[in-house]
């Protein structure tokens, strides 16, 4: 059996990229020097077996998932990925699967320029937490609460694949499987779109728990409504097969997982966006969200989920 130690030398220290890390695993802490005129943005994110993923799931795919979900928050204020720790709590040591593990988290990583920096390893129930730290300039980030009057509401991608991946996981029978599946399983965070967005977007919110539910934190902390078009919503032709077959309107506005990002932006600076998006709705005064469908509007009350309920 390997010690903890050589556990973390063996997985985990890895050769590091950024200038900004003046100490990186090995101390009791890492030294991260901050350039002059950035704000460091700071996230938490922890998966726990059998809420977060199934039991048996396939490592690599869960290493690249822990990250991304991590990045997909940095990526939401428009924060530039540095760094990472990683804290593992592990029912046993699997040197396979952490093998596998570590190659998803760090293939991820890599692509983002994004050390690891520190973290802990202990002994329990399977369960993993990441902090990311980012960079944004000063006064720059993009927030929930700063949405306005008039704003459209916009998304990345498609909404709904993930969801769909999950229930495909749980037994739905899908003709075409793959795309769903990858969305459910290796999640992309929108890192470049999330840069892209500041100075142009009014607020943002990554979509981790449904759209209803993530869009409804933006209204609730900025104090108004929304009202978005049902025929606008981005689906994938799978998600539209899913509806069609089982008449759940709903899946693709509240199920998790999406990792796409949801923003508002003024229809002047609407203009200036680059990235691909889909306009779904507008920003009303109205409290609460709404949608339209054929014309005719109905209220939306649906909450994304929640650990204590
Ligand atoms: P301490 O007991 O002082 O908290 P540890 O013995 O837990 O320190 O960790 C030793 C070093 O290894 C620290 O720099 C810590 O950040 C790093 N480390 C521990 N676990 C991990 C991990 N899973 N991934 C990356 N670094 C880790
Ligand atoms: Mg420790």
């Amino acid at each position: 059996m390997i010690s903890e130690f050589s556990l973390i030398d063996r997985f985990f220290k890895r050769q590091t990229i950024n200038k900004a890390l003046t100490l990186g695993i090995g101390d009791d802490c890492a030294l991260l020097s901050i350039p002059k005129g950035y704000e460091l943005a700071i996230t938490t994110d922890t998966m726990v077996e059998n809420v977060h993923f199934f039991a048996e799931c396939d490592p690599y795919l869960l290493g690249h998932k822990l990250l991304a979900v991590n990045l997909s928050d940095l990526a939401s204020m428009g924060a530039k990925p540095l760094a990472v720790t990683l804290a593992l709590t592990l029912p046993k040591v699997d040197e396979n699967w952490l093998n596998a593990f570590a190659d998803g988290f760090f293939a991820l990583a890599e692509r983002y320029s994004v050390d690891l920096i520190g973290g802990d390893t202990t002994s329990g129930p399977l369960t993993l937490t990441v902090s990311a730290f980012g960079l944004v300039a000063n006064g720059q980030a993009l927030r929930r609460s700063t949405a306005q009057l008039g704003d459209i509401i916009c998304v990345t991608g498609t909404l709904g694949d993930a969801g769909l991946g999950l229930k495909i996981n749980q037994g739905y029978a899908c003709k075409q499987p793959t795309a769903a599946l990858k969305r459910f399983n290796q999640p992309e965070p929108q890192v470049e779109f999330g840069q892209a967005l500041i100075s142009i977007a009014n607020a943002c919110i990554d979509i981790s728990d449904g759209l209803a539910g993530d869009l409804g934190h933006i209204l609730e902390q900025s104090n108004v409504g929304a009202c978005l078009d049902w025929d606008a919503l981005p689906l994938s032709p799978e998600v539209l097969a899913y509806i069609q077959d089982t008449g759940d309107l709903a899946m693709p506005l509240t199920a998790g997982d999406d990792y796409e990002l949801c923003f508002t932006v003024s229809p002047e600076k609407l203009q200036t966006l680059t990235i691909p998006h889909a306009k779904i709705g507008v920003i009303e005064t109205l409290p609460g969200l709404r949608i339209n469908k054929s014309g005719e509007i109905q209220p939306f009350k649906v909450k994304g989920y929640e650990h204590f309920s």
